[in-house]
């Protein structure tokens, strides 16, 4: 069995319930934040979806490819393809040096395939927010340039990820504690489709 179709497997049921919980959290915590700056993601040039992102865990990946399993067989097959394209280009851009921006295969005329499925970055790119370390001072990280222009002149309303990533980090691990799958991660969306 091919580790996308273990992953799937075991992934089903309490694991992917659980990860769906912590997704509506965050999607929660977002959309009021989003809501109290009046911001809304329309779409934009320089769009989120042609950033390489890069996608840690296996939970993620796993519920992605439940995601896949939900569409019809041409529309995959579509995605698979152009998931290759999107793979083969990076390669050799990277091969020559070249920054590269490319558009994620899941996303087709502005709108994302797989939303319900997409991964923690996707749901929480944009936003001003902030990270907070132990014994540390909160570290800020500015939001995209739709966003900043959106909000120009507002005070920061405060967004902190650190929950998101604590409890994604626990869920992940509690789950390669009991499947014994230890496999690194950390691949494009591009990537994890074609594995
Ligand atoms: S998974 Fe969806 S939201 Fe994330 S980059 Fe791809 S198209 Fe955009």
């Amino acid at each position: 069995m091919t580790l996308s179709r273990r992953l799937i497997v075991q992934a089903n049921g309490p694991w992917c319930e659980r990860l769906k919980v912590l997704f509506d959290r965050m999607d929660q915590a977002y959309g009021c934040v989003a809501g109290a700056y009046g911001f809304h993601c329309r779409g934009c040039e320089d769009n989120c979806c042609y950033s390489r992102f890069y996608h840690h865990t296996l939970l993620e990946y796993a519920y992605l490819h439940q995601g896949m399993g939900t569409l019809d067989h041409g529309t995959r097959e579509t995605i698979l393809q152009k998931a290759a394209d999107v793979v083969a280009q990076s390669n050799s851009a990277d091969k020559h040096g070249h920054d590269l921006k490319i558009m994620c295969p899941l996303n087709a005329q502005g709108r994302c395939l797989l939303y319900t499925f997409r991964p923690m970055v996707c749901r929480l790119h944009g936003l001003d927010h902030e990270l907070c370390k132990p014994g540390q001072a909160p570290v800020k990280s500015i939001g995209c340039d739709l966003f900043r222009k959106q909000t120009e002149q507002m005070m920061y309303i405060p967004f902190d990820r650190t929950p998101f990533y604590k409890d994604m980090a626990q869920l992940e691990s509690e789950f390669r504690l009991k499947t014994g799958i230890m496999d690194r991660m950390k691949y494009t969306i591009a990537e994890m489709l074609l594995l």
